[in-house]
């Protein structure tokens, strides 16, 4: 009986505000009790109910015996020669996920992970040469911004979160905007969610979860037709360009906001100036931006980054044309730690040597 009551003790960064005030109330406790504890806890970043000092010394007593609070540790910090940071993270059972801490100018993005591997099966990427072993739950998404946060230097803050890690954001919904909320949630850690962004490979029947989170949605085209596009990302095959882009201009009508296209130039697959005006004719109906990649190598990729005059052509045609674009700089490429290079797998082996 007790051991049960133990194990079935809930985690306390897996619960949004509601939920807490539900279980304090249900237990006989006030309903501000919910609102003074998740301020302590995510706005002050106490969680040691000694130091709760507004909450009386019964409540405070009582609270271990309630709430679960641990979050996966931080099993390795590595540290890029351009500044980027890369965190394993203990999920459990052996599983481990990496969170990516990106420093440029005048902002930080935490780039977070959703799930340990990946189904999605897209040809380029790293991530996905690991099978989905877990959706991770929201403590284990919260635990990455909160673990990371903890192992900064005072003077790095984290600006903007981005859901661009390891795994499909769209593919864990409960995990990802559970803890959206509770990243956002003015009580406590009150992220803006204009500064939160979620990226997917194009799960088109969730994206108005996006919208209707209020957060900002990326999309992973990578391919400027069918053929190409199924080739890389199969999850085409199910939800075709035609249908993706048309989920994308009702998030920008209905959001107001501009979409975030992500497109990866590999050499003589996706790099071609006749690409570059492809992709403009077909996101020319869409409020958006778009993000140029160069491919990033890595052990299993098989595929080439485009060489260098080809990227700024590709670039500059676009450009031309009218299109908003950006290229992503390369970051932490020394330490894995650039975009499709995340794989926990290698990492551990990595870290037991
Ligand atoms: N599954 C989500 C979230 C991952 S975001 C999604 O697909 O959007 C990771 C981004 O890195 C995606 O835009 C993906 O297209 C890109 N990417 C994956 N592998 C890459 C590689 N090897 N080089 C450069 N970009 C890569």
């Amino acid at each position: 009986m007790n051991s049960e009551a133990v194990n079935t003790k809930p985690n306390f960064y897996d619960l949004s505000l509601n939920q807490i005030t539900d279980i304090l109330v249900q237990l006989g406790h006030k309903k501000f009790r919910a609102e003074q504890l998740f301020k302590w806890v995510y706005e002050k970043q106490v969680v040691d109910p000694e130091l709760m000092l507004n909450l009386s010394k019964d409540f405070r007593k009582n609270i271990p015996e309630i709430f679960d609070f641990s979050l996966p540790a931080v099993l390795k910090e590595l540290i890029s020669k351009d500044g980027t940071r890369k965190y394993l993270f203990d999920v459990g059972n052996g599983q481990s996920v990496e969170t990516v801490l990106i420093p440029n100018k005048e902002r930080n993005t935490l780039c977070v992970s959703s799930q340990v591997g990946c189904n999605m099966a897209c040809k380029f990427c790293y991530t996905a040469k690991q099978k989905l072993k877990k959706r991770l739950s929201v403590s284990e998404i919260i635990g990455q911004y909160l673990g990371v946060k903890s192992h900064l230097p005072e003077d790095i803050q984290i600006t903007n979160i981005v859901f661009m890690g390891m795994g499909e954001p769209l593919d864990n919904p409960d995990g990802v905007f559970g803890a959206v909320e509770i990243l956002h949630n003015p009580l406590g850690i009150n992220f803006s969610k204009r500064k939160i962004t979620i990226s997917t490979s194009g799960l088109v029947d969730r994206i108005p979860m996006i919208t209707e989170a209020g957060v900002r949605l990326a999309v992973s085209l990578n391919g400027v037709n069918d053929k190409i596009r199924t080739e890389l990302m199969p999850i085409n095959k199910k939800w075709p360009l035609d249908e993706l882009l048309n989920a994308c201009k009702e998030h920008a009508d209905r959001s107001k906001d501009k979409v975030t296209f992500e497109y990866i130039l590999m050499r003589g697959l996706t790099d071609r100036l006749e690409d570059a005006v492809a992709l403009k004719r077909i996101t020319k109906s869409v409020p958006c931006k778009i993000n140029i990649i160069p491919f990033n190598e890595h052990p299993e990729s098989g595929y080439q980054r485009s060489k260098e005059g080809d990227i700024r052509a590709f670039q500059e045609k676009l450009i031309s044309l009218g299109a908003h674009v950006l290229r992503r700089k390369t970051m932490g490429d020394d330490i894995y730690a650039a975009c499709g290079q995340l794989n926990s797998v290698v990492s551990q082996q990595n870290s037991i040597q």
